[in-house]
This record gives C-alpha cells, structure tokens and sequence, in this order.
C-alpha cells in the first residue's frame, strides 16, 4: 500500500513517514502542493495524509481538487491540523477528508487509524473476488480457475486483481502501467503480460479484450 504524506513541517512529516514505513507502507513525502499534484499525475497512492496549513495552496484546496478529479476522488484522505476546533474538523469532513487527526497527535493511532482506513475502504472488496471462472483470494494471494489453483508471478496477479477490480470497466494503458509498473515501464512491458495472463488463465483467456487504441477489459466471454 503505498501513501502520500503532504506536510510542510519537515519533523512531523518525517515521524508520519517513518510510523508508516515501519508499519510496512511505501511512504513518499511532500512540502508543497506542486511536488504532490506532479507526483499523483504519475502515480496514485492508496491514502493521503493531508496537513491543513501549508506555504501557497492550503491542504483544504488540495482536497476539493482531489474529490473534483474522477481519477482521485475515491482515494482516502485523513487531515492532520493544528486546527483543531470543531468548526475546523467539521468543515474538513464537509469537504471529503474520511478522517480528521488533530495535532499533536500519537503515532500508534496515527498508524491505526490509517489501518482502520485502508481496511473499511478496500478489504471489504479485495479480499475475495470472482469472475466466471476465476477467482483471485487477496489475503492469500491464490488464484484459482474452475477450482484448480493458478500460479502467476507477482505482477501478472496484480494485473489480474485489477481486472477483477474493476470488471466490465475499461482500464486504459497508461492507468495500468502507472499503477502497476510506476513510472518506468513501456508499453511492450503490458503487452507481454497481458498476453501471459491470456495464457494462463486458458479458457478465460478471451475475458481479457483489447479496446484498440484505449486499454484492455476484463469481460463476460460472449
Ligand atoms: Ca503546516
């Protein structure tokens, strides 16, 4: 799981940073808005942590952004503030934020209440999931075909748990390789996988179709 911690006071972003890491999060730190709207383009994380007060843009407009823009609306988002008053926090969940920590906070709740966030928004979907004749079990990282356990390398079940994710949906190139690969991977990367997968998955193979200039769709073999 990977989280943006956006935060200009450089000791609480680093004690943000290193709770999580130790905790088993890929972490990636911001002082500023820029870096942080520049970065997400890239590569979405699973949850932000939002600071209120920053130098230019503050965290509560970096938040209407957010849940104006389809590709992050649905990212988690807990404030971390110095402004603690009611009327704050209020205003804070008004605009989208999941979650509200007032500083200066413990980083054991810190961290568990990132935990309990993660979980709400995405166990509850990922842990099992089914489609025909496939289903993919998250927390044991197994795969299965009409019953008979799959062996997939590590970026073939992400690519697959993605499709699974988002059935009967689109997914274009560039969201997949960004969300799987990062930054540096080429397309013949995708291709390459796409195709195992196919074969693989046998039969079902055909679930996966090509939308010729836009992506792939996990789809009900016609
Ligand atoms: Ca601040």
């Amino acid at each position: 799981m990977l989280i943006y911690v956006l935060e200009d006071e450089e000791s609480i972003r680093e004690l943000e940073m290193y709770a999580l890491e130790k905790n088993g999060f890929e972490v990636q730190g911001f002082e500023n808005s820029q870096s942080f709207y520049k970065t997400i383009e890239k590569r979405a994380p699973d949850l932000i942590l939002l600071d209120i007060m920053l130098p230019g843009e503050d965290g509560l407009t970096v938040l209407k952004k957010i849940r104006s823009d389809a590709a992050f609306a649905k990212i988690p988002v807990i404030i971390i503030s110095a402004k603690t008053t009611e009327f704050d926090r209020v205003k804070g969940l008004d605009l989208g934020a999941d979650d509200y920590m007032c500083k200066p906070f413990g980083v054991m709740e810190l961290v568990s209440r990132v935990k309990a966030r993660l979980r709400t928004i995405y166990d509850g979907y990922s842990s099992e999931l089914s489609f025909s004749g496939i289903t993919i079990s998250d927390k044991t990282r197994t795969v299965t075909v009409d019953q008979i356990p799959l062996e997939l390398t590590y970026k073939e079940y992400e690519l697959l748990k993605m499709f699974m994710e988002n059935p009967q949906i689109v997914l274009q190139r560039d969201h997949i390789l960004d969300r799987i690969w990062g930054h540096d991977s080429t397309g013949r990367t995708l291709d390459v996988h796409i195709r195992m997968l196919r074969s693989k998955l046998g039969k079902y193979g055909k679930c996966i179709t090509t939308v010729r200039g836009v992506g792939y769709k996990l789809d009900k073999d016609k």
